[in-house]
């Protein structure tokens, strides 16, 4: 979608600092982390949340998210203590339509998150 920021920094076209990827997924890091590891890894094809990932024909595309943030959590070294996370619509927290797997570690995370 050419008005979405997450295809943007799979396109190359917004700048973004790139932990890793693979085919069908990027990781970057979160421009505003909430933690000291903050990573978010995205599908490169447009779908705006889970849900519409999940209906799609590519719904082995989440196993693949899910993968991918889980070699992230351990190639930065938070294999052992972390959070993934996906948030959908204005209420759970989401502000980009673009569906991504927050990773977040490296310090105590809180229960219930608020
Ligand atoms: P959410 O609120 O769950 O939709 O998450 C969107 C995340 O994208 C937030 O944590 C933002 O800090 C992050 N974000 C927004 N713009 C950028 C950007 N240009 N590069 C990297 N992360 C971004
Ligand atoms: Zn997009």
């Amino acid at each position: 979608m050419s008005d979405c920021l997450f295809c943007g920094i799979v396109a190359g076209d917004v700048p973004a600092t790139i932990v890793s990827q693979t085919p069908r997924t990027v990781a970057f890091a979160d421009i505003n982390p909430q933690a000291p590891v903050h990573v978010l890894v995205v599908p490169r094809a447009h779908h705006a949340n889970l849900a519409e990932l999940i209906d799609s024909p590519e719904e082995d595309l989440l196993r693949e998210v899910l993968a991918h943030a889980t070699e992230v959590a351990q190639s930065c070294g938070v294999a052992d203590g972390h959070r993934i996370v996906f948030n959908t619509g204005p209420e759970g927290g989401q502000t980009v339509e673009h569906v991504h797997a927050h990773v977040l570690g490296g310090r105590q995370m809180t229960w219930p998150p608020g």
